[in-house]
């Protein structure tokens, strides 16, 4: 990969790469489970090492390393992983850093299967308990430590509603009791926040949204210091064994390349539609990062070098047939889950918070009933605000 080159070129870019494959501007898929060794002693010289040799595509495959370290150099990490799914990079992640009866610190809104993980799964089988905070006062954060916390679990902005935590500040906080630092940072993307270089520890993904971009993908990855990565190697990674296909690894690679135009393109979107829904008189409250009227608007500024394309925001009506209707009578935005594609989506937390949560979860997230989530995707500006415009005079 080029070296001091913007994370644009290098995207478009694969360096050195070009010619360990005959000079193909593409890389080739290796769709190959196993490699062969010339001798005994060349195969027992890569189990020495398994991190730097490909043995068995679960553990490393070069086309799924291509990428890898392309997301790596891009997060200012110093190696990758994929995974089958952004779940999996989560799960990984997180078992990394615990271990039985350990606490973890988390915030209140973050993506509700990570929140179940923690706080089902690995309570109920690995005796994990945690405590959960609403992530914008970092003496809150501090004051929840106890002597068995390992883990400080951030996602900013935080699922549904957008709230920012001070990164570099929780990170410094951890770093001093020796406490791990994991974020999701799938809503603003690689390109505009770094958290590695603020001092978290692990970075994790769901690449099925903006880093793949074309709603056709599931995958994850996790992202942090060659130390950690190669201690989760063999273990979180190889041994639960959600590993990437090489062929979603090449479609990742291919989505790549576009993601600056594509992220720039959903962040002036979606900014014009957020000033729109804020003036709207159909509306009571709009929830996105961007907005200066946004009460972290400063932190957001200081943090994120540009905002990603989910919003949500309130109707002033509370009547559930007049938010079904108006949901129901868009068009160009399409009712569905996921987010971070080239297509608009509508969504409402409501449908399936309200089933995959304890109502003492959902509670706790605060989620108005009637709040819409919307995903900006890259279709013109003003047709999507024209869709809005309809379904909210008609309906509301
Ligand atoms: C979708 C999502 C995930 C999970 O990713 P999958 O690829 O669906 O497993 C994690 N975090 C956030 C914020 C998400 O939106």
């Amino acid at each position: 990969m080029e070296k001091n080159k913007k994370d644009a070129t290098n995207l478009c870019h694969d360096g050195d790469a070009y010619f360990e494959h005959h000079g193909a501007i593409v890389p080739p898929i290796y769709q190959n489970s196993l490699f062969a060794f010339s001798s005994w002693d060349k195969i027992d010289e890569a189990f020495s090492a398994p991190q730097d040799h490909f043995i068995y595509s679960r553990v490393l495959n070069p086309t799924a390393q291509l990428v890898e370290n392309k997301i790596s150099q891009l997060c200012k990490g110093e190696k990758a992983k994929l995974y089958a799914s952004g779940m999996g990079a989560i799960a990984a992640a997180i078992l990394y850093c615990t271990n039985f009866g350990d606490h973890i610190i988390t915030i209140k809104n973050i993506y509700a299967p990570a929140n179940n993980f923690i706080s089902q799964f690995l309570k109920n089988k690995c005796g994990i308990s945690v405590t959960y905070v609403s992530g914008t006062s970092v003496e809150e954060v501090a004051e929840s430590i106890i002597p068995k916390t390992t883990l400080i679990y951030l996602e900013s902005p935080a699922s549904i509603t957008f709230e920012l935590q001070d990164l570099a500040a929780i990170a410094n906080l951890a770093r001093q009791r020796n406490i791990k630092t994991v974020i999701d940072n799938t809503w603003a993307s690689p390109l505009f926040q770094k958290p590695l270089e603020l001092g978290i520890d692990i970075e994790v993904h769901s690449v099925s949204k903006y880093i793949c971009g074309h709603s056709d993908v599931v995958a994850g990855v996790v992202v942090s210091s060659s130390k950690i990565m190669d201690d989760m190697l063999m273990a979180e990674h190889a041994l639960l064994g959600a590993k990437i296909a090489p062929f979603e690894a090449w479609l990742i690679l291919r989505s790549l390349r576009t993601l600056p135009m594509r992220m720039k393109r959903h962040e002036a979107s979606t900014l014009k539609i957020a000033h729109y829904l804020a003036d709207h008189p159909a509306v009571a409250g709009v929830n996105f990062p961007g907005l200066p009227t946004f009460p972290q608007y400063e932190l957001g500024k200081k943090q994120m070098s540009g905002y990603g394309g989910l919003l949500s925001f309130e109707l002033k009506t509370t009547e559930v047939g007049l938010i079904k209707s108006f949901v129901d009578s868009l068009s160009l935005f399409k009712l569905g889950v996921s987010w971070g594609g080239h297509e608009s989506l509508v969504y409402a937390p409501l449908i399936s918070y309200s089933k995959e949560l304890s109502t003492e979860q959902f509670a706790a997230m605060r989620i108005a009933p009637g709040l819409i989530r919307l995903s900006i995707g890259l279709e013109d500006t003003e047709d999507l605000v024209q869709d809005l415009e309809e379904a909210l005079d008609f309906k509301c």
